[in-house]
């Protein structure tokens, strides 16, 4: 027998786990984010993510792409160190030589069966917090017994698609709720399902989050989501705080850019581009 414990999270929920920033603090206390994804055309799925921890607040932030990404980031995002795959088109092996205090994984990753290895030999032998998206979460669907690796409250963020495939199909609401904190508890994961009202369910607590419009309903906006967690993680938040806040910020963020673009004309940059607003409108 359990019993399910659930709360709506705003202001007044996120206020108490917010982290201030001291005068004297130096960018070595903020953590260093590695983004690792990406594919030949999906490159800007690195860059949003990369952006998106580094604007929630990051110290350092490092992206590991394929080849062909080292040029489009290094451009696009001057704030970021690139690490680069010895291939040129996708991800074959992940190796690097820093020490990331946590890795946001999967978006425009592709689950070719070379990238599917390298992600599995990946998650074998680390030891660094994961926030695992996109084809991160495919992989992981395709090869459940991976989940077995994946470090003590890993932060999942799948969309609808991505969690039908992670945790099987349901009849309504109810069992779906119910199949996610089964498999939050097997494998000691917290999973954002993600939607209008994104639910963080870590066992058998459900965090609702009540932030975010229909404007999110865009290009890249989850690479986005991805890459705030991790870059709350990399500044002291513990996972389950950062998942929460995070998809707060997000929704914050978009329902603030939202006054100033609209529904249609917001795109995922925009959501980036306003978490200052966010954070700033928590006072
Ligand atoms: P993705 O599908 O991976 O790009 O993720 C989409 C992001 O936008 C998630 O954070 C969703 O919660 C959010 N989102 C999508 N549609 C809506 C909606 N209609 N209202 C609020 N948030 C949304
Ligand atoms: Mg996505």
């Amino acid at each position: 027998e359990t019993t399910t414990e659930v709360d709506l999270i705003g202001k007044n929920e996120v206020l108490p786990m917010y982290i201030p920033r001291e005068k004297f603090s130096h960018k070595g206390q903020f953590g260093h984010s590695l983004i690792i994804g990406g594919s030949y055309g999906k490159i800007g799925a690195v860059t949003l993510a990369s952006r998106s921890a580094l604007s929630s607040g990051a110290g350092l932030v490092s992206a590991f792409v394929p080849k062909c990404g080292y040029t489009v980031l290094q451009s696009s995002f001057p704030e970021a160190m690139v690490v680069t795959d010895v291939d040129k088109e996708e991800i074959t092996a992940i190796k690097f030589k820093i020490e990331p205090t946590v890795i946001g994984i999967g978006m425009g990753l592709g689950i070719s069966i070379k990238t599917s290895k390298a992600f599995e030999t990946f998650l074998k032998t680390n030891k660094t917090p994961l926030v695992i998206d996109a084809d991160g979460i495919n992989i992981l669907s395709k090869k459940k017994t991976l989940l077995k690796s994946l470090p003590a409250q890993t932060v999942l963020t799948p969309h609808p698609k991505e969690l039908e495939r992670l945790v099987g199909k349901w009849k309504d609401d109810f069992e779906k709720l119910n199949k996610v904190k089964i498999f939050s508890k097997k494998y000691d994961v917290i999973i954002v399902i993600k939607g209008a009202n994104s639910i963080t369910v870590y066992h058998d607590n459900l965090h609702i989050n009540t932030t975010g419009n229909p404007g999110l309903a865009t290009a890249g906006s989850g690479d986005v989501l991805t890459g705030i967690i991790t870059g709350l993680i990399s500044q002291g938040y513990n996972p389950l705080s950062a998942a929460i806040f995070g998809v707060y910020l997000h929704g914050r963020s978009a329902d603030i850019a939202v006054e100033d673009f609209g529904y249609q004309s917001l795109i995922a940059s925009h959501i980036i581009d306003y978490l200052g607003e966010a954070y700033i409108d928590l006072f």
